[in-house]
């Protein structure tokens, strides 16, 4: 779906996007995890040709871009920073003005408004002046109008950017809902627990490099430790004594590779067990290993 190979921005001496390759395939909830000012921003506008790359190439939908741009761009909804809108207008009559130029009849794109209206939550207080809509509000309108064309790719610069937590979840299963139905979604966020809830792959970008491109499931890897909770916690200590890495109240960390194992290993031992799973690598771990900085450079939850 997005093919990138060495795209290079270079802004004077700042080397904002630095040889990314990047391999967005379909199906892909695919998250661009990095801090602020690592060249996120750069790489969506130069994936929509709203900038041009300095060097390198770029695919979208299987055809160059900036060449191809206005063949591929109906078929691509995007977000990027601030979504425009006339301020003055509702927000039904500014996805009106977008859609002008839109397929159909007057009745089809009546519903293809009311449908994206709907998507976004935005039903029912779409009348309202832009103006007297929150950041939130504005947000949503945005992603409203980047479905209207109902595209095969969504292109989202951090778009739950400014939204409440109740935003940020409405955001997230609609995204998801849209992945699902067949939509591959490439979105950019800083914040790392966005990327765990949302993405099905995820490449890390430090300094416009990208570090590191995987599937998600594969990089939150097991530890080979286990996370166990008990009310007879002593007496793991005491049963596998050397294969406990820590232990703190009811809550063990235990070496070993199969939980299922472990588990009737300690039942069959008289110890209660309130709780057991196999540990996973978190996005965190993963992001700090590649870059050597964690959560201070790369967002946890704001
Ligand atoms: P943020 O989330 O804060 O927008 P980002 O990861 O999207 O960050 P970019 O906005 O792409 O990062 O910026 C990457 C680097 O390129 C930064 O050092 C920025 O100052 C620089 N930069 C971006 N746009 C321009 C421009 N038009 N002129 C000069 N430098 C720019």
């Amino acid at each position: 779906m997005i093919v990138t190979r060495a795209l290079t921005k270079r802004y004077g001496r700042t080397l904002a996007v630095d040889a990314v390759d990047l391999d967005v395939r379909e199906g892909d909830r695919y998250a661009f995890l990095g801090p602020n000012g690592s060249g996120k921003t750069t790489l969506v506008r130069m994936l929509l040709g709203l900038v041009y790359a300095t060097s390198g190439e770029i695919e979208v939908l299987g055809k160059p871009i900036p060449a191809r741009a206005a063949a591929v761009l109906p078929s691509i909804g995007s977000l990027v920073e601030g979504p425009a809108a006339y301020r003055h207008l509702s927000g039904r009559r500014n996805l009106e003005l977008f859609d002008a130029a839109g397929a159909g009849g007057r009745r089809d794109r009546t519903r293809r408004v009311e449908d994206a209206l709907d998507q976004v939550g935005l039903a029912g207080i779409d009348r309202r002046p832009v103006s007297a809509y929150s950041l939130g509000m504005r947000q949503r309108l945005g992603l409203a109008a980047a479905l209207l064309r109902r595209p095969r790719l969504l292109i989202l610069d951090e778009p739950t950017n400014g939204l409440d937590p109740r935003g940020i979840r409405e955001i997230r299963d609609l995204l998801i809902a849209l992945n699902l139905a067949g939509t591959t979604v490439f979105l950019s966020s800083h914040l790392l627990s966005e990327v765990e809830q949302l993405g099905t792959r995820v490449g890390i970008v430090d300094r416009g490099r990208l570090v590191l491109q995987d599937d998600l499931a594969a990089l939150r890897a097991a530890t080979g430790r286990v996370l166990v909770r008990s009310p007879d916690a002593p007496l793991i200590s005491a049963l596998l004594d050397g294969q406990v890495v820590a232990r703190d109240g009811e809550r063990v960390i235990i070496r070993h590779a199969d939980a299922a194992e472990l588990n009737a290993h300690l039942v069959g031992h008289g110890v209660r067990v309130s709780a057991i799973e196999a540990e996973h690598r978190t996005l965190e771990q993963v992001v700090l290993d590649v870059t050597g900085h964690g959560s201070d450079r790369i967002g946890g939850p704001e």
